[in-house]
């Protein structure tokens, strides 16, 4: 059975190609009954965050987004820490060294750098030039006199590596365009180049799932695997596919730092974790030709990693959010108005917390599944219920509230308190009636007394919005408004 990672580094905010990746991962593993191992990547200490490594775990747990080995359930590969794991990276660059599959490199970064801008020049290759690949013992010792500081670099082979993508195929990368490269500071520290498939050699990882950014470290790595399986740190080299980008606006590339990418928007605004999986699922890949609404578990019986595309994906919020209101009709009513109770509770939604009505959201809720697109929408569409008066809005009076319409709200007013309040169909007759004497449809009839009783001129249904809020209630605010 398959082993795949996701293996995040704990920088800033999850973003959503991110929980791309990690959901590729994740419905892979779940497909074919495989490992999901979550490894965190933070051995970088000035960028990463304790914060941002425990967004990422939640994150992962409010999508719901499980793993078999990692942090706070364990495993046989224990830490998932790459910060604790220093000594076996320190061990593995030594081996690496000894076998002649690494070595020291003491170019400058000025050296570098001239040689690069003349190697430019001369319309020449511009990666690194191997100029320490075979250096002679004197000439080091000379170098560590001079009191020259020293990267550790790995040797890439001579000839062209070929490998075949999951996504894309077979890809040939020649020697010129991947030249030797660092895997540990000059301080010691051990680089992404050489921790990463390092832990993907021992954690035993079968295949590697991730985007397209990171496609030219790919033939380093085989390069890095190889010596591995050489000196028996390794069994086999995984099989790689590279994810399609995902565009934003103005056709770019998402970027992380762009807004739209925040994972955390998201969840704030009220996306369903189904929701916006199902979404993101569709970015490079599709489950079937006419259907792009679907449930997780739907998901992973389909789930192949030969039908992710290698074209660019785009990211449209419209249909994020499209997908996403299908997901909350989805809901069992329950299920919905307790998913609601986040935003409802919450001290920004516009009215007093204690002022909360349990029962009346009941009531209300099923009416208003219906209209969302995202669970925040809520509090605009049910706060006439809870405020002690309605929004003041100065716009929706104006556009409610013609010439005319203190009459006709009079007589609304007159039915609708002798009507029978046990039915909301009673309470539309008598705006109707109302509507009539005023030689007003019953569109245009009910518009002044949504207005008087809401004060928005849209919402729920209204009668069952002037039931539910109840008679005495509704009545005092239309009095109010004819005052
Ligand atoms: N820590 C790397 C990143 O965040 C992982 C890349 C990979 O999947 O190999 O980009």
């Amino acid at each position: 059975p398959p082993r795949v990672r996701f293996c995040p580094s704990p920088t800033g905010n999850p973003h959503v190609g991110l929980v791309r990746t990690a959901l590729f991962n994740w419905a892979f593993a779940r497909h074919n009954q495989g490992t999901m191992v979550f490894r965190i990547e933070d051995t970088d200490a000035a960028r990463d965050s304790e914060e941002s490594y425990q967004q990422l775990l939640d994150s992962l747990r409010w999508l719901g987004l499980d793993w078999d080995e990692g942090p706070e359930v364990g495993g046989p590969h224990e830490p998932y820490r790459q910060s604790q794991r220093m000594d076996l990276y320190r061990d593995v660059a030594g081996k690496l060294l000894a076998g002649g599959y690494a070595y020291h490199c003491y170019c400058t970064v000025t050296e570098l750098d001239e040689r690069r801008e003349a190697a430019r020049a001369a319309g020449r290759p511009s990666g690194y030039d191997g100029h320490c690949r075979d250096l002679s013992d004197e000439r080091k010792a000379a170098y560590e006199r001079e009191g020259r500081e020293s990267i550790i670099r790995f040797r890439m082979p001579d000839e062209p590596i070929t490998f075949t993508d999951l996504v894309r195929g077979e890809l040939t990368f020649t020697p010129d365009n991947v030249p030797d490269y660092g895997i540990v500071r000059a301080t010691g520290a051990p680089l992404y180049t050489l921790v990463n498939p390092v832990d993907d050699a021992l954690m035993d990882i079968t295949h590697v799932l991730r985007g397209e950014d990171l496609l030219s470290s790919t033939p380093r790595q085989i390069a890095l695997y190889r010596a591995l399986i050489d000196l028996g740190l390794a069994h086999r080299i995984p099989l790689f596919g590279h994810l399609p980008y995902v565009m934003g606006e103005g056709n770019k590339k998402l970027s992380k730092r762009d807004p739209q990418a925040s994972l955390n928007l998201y969840r704030e605004r009220g996306f369903l974790p189904e929701g916006l999986l199902n979404y993101l699922s569709l970015l490079g890949w599709s489950f079937s030709a006419d259907q792009d609404v679907f449930s997780v578990a739907e998901m992973v019986g389909k789930f192949d990693i030969a039908d992710v595309n290698a074209n660019p994906a785009r990211f449209d919020l419209k249909k994020a959010e499209a997908i996403n209101a299908d997901h909350i009709r989805r809901l069992d009513v329950k299920a919905f108005a307790e998913a609601c109770e986040p935003w409802l509770r919450a001290p920004h939604a516009n009215w007093e917390p204690e002022d909360f009505d349990r029962s009346a959201w009941e009531a209300i809720a099923p009416y208003a599944q219906t209209r969302l697109t995202v669970l925040s929408d809520i509090t605009a569409n049910v706060d006439f219920l809870f405020r002690k008066e309605p929004v003041e809005d100065e716009t929706s009076w104006q556009k409610a509230m013609k010439e005319g319409s203190g009459a006709l709200l009079r007589t609304a007013r007159d039915r609708l308190a002798a009507a029978d309040w046990a039915h909301p169909e009673a309470l539309k007759e008598a705006v109707l009636a109302a509507g009539e004497e005023h030689g007003l449809k019953l569109g245009k009839a009910q518009a002044p007394v949504r207005v008087a009783v809401t004060g928005r001129t849209v919402g729920l249904p209204l009668f069952e919005s002037l039931q539910i809020l109840g008679r005495e209630k509704s009545l005092a605010r239309i009095d109010t408004a004819l005052e």
